[in-house]
């Protein structure tokens, strides 16, 4: 079985159409959360996720648009790009949101948007967190994003190793390893790499592949100013940051 995994589109139709054609032979997408938010393009990308029937989580900017999670958690930037979101999407895509799930078990492995502990909230940002996570939670493979860098923590028996797929790669899946992974952004990368993330898991070959596409970078920071959001929302998409 080939399946995708797409987090943090965050309202980048560019990206989501840069990264679509490689979707053509996936039999399941798996979307880890915040499809909306920052971007130009919230509706347009709500329909995608519906349309191509992924199986789709809850992220932190998600719950923010429908109230389950209060602004005063997000930065100014973020908080304005909540507000203007809100007036962009139909009650229908609105009540979509409001009944995605925190948590996913399946195909072997654990799906979340920040973290098994705290799936809206949390950040693994870093090898501490990451080993805290592997002692307090049970799995063998776990997939998240919020952090929108792609990269991976990998534990065999005590030994905690990182590895970065800023720029692609392949981690294959061993028995005895556990496993945290995170397959980047879509549509706001910050991992020093301005191209859009995705993964592809294959199931048979127990393989996790990290994919970089080249997008419309201009197109997508253009329609952000053109929107009145925040101008670091669009200029941060050239750097990745
Ligand atoms: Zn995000």
């Amino acid at each position: 079985m080939q399946v995708a995994l797409l987090s943090d589109i965050h309202s980048n139709s560019e990206a989501l159409a840069a990264i679509d054609p490689w979707l053509d032979g996936v039999d399941e997408i798996f979307v880890l959360g915040d499809v909306i938010g920052y971007g130009a393009d919230p509706a347009l990308c709500l329909a995608w996720v519906i349309r191509r029937h992924s199986t789709c989580l809850l992220g932190n900017h998600d719950a923010a648009c429908t109230g389950a999670l209060p602004l005063s958690w997000f930065s100014p930037q973020a908080r304005r790009a909540v507000e203007w979101t809100r007036q962009q999407i139909s009650s229908s895509l609105l009540s979509f949101l409001e009944y995605l799930p925190q948590y996913i078990d399946r195909l072997g492995a654990l799906w979340v948007h920040g973290s098994p502990r705290n799936p809206l909230e949390e950040y693994i940002s870093n090898r501490s967190v990451a080993g805290r996570i592997f002692t307090s939670h049970d799995f063998s493979l776990c997939f998240y994003g919020h952090t929108h860098v792609a990269e991976a923590y990998v534990l065999e028996r005590n030994r905690l190793t990182h590895k970065q797929l800023n720029q692609g790669g392949e981690i294959h899946l061993e028995e005895d390893r556990r496993y945290l992974i995170n397959c980047g952004s879509v549509g706001q990368p910050r991992d020093g790499n301005p191209q859009a993330s995705f993964g592809l898991l294959d199931t048979e070959r127990k393989t996790v592949r990290v994919v970089r596409v080249d997008y419309d970078q201009q197109q997508a920071a253009s329609k952000i100013l053109q929107a009145g959001l925040p101008e670091v929302l669009a200029y941060r998409l050239f750097e990745g940051f």
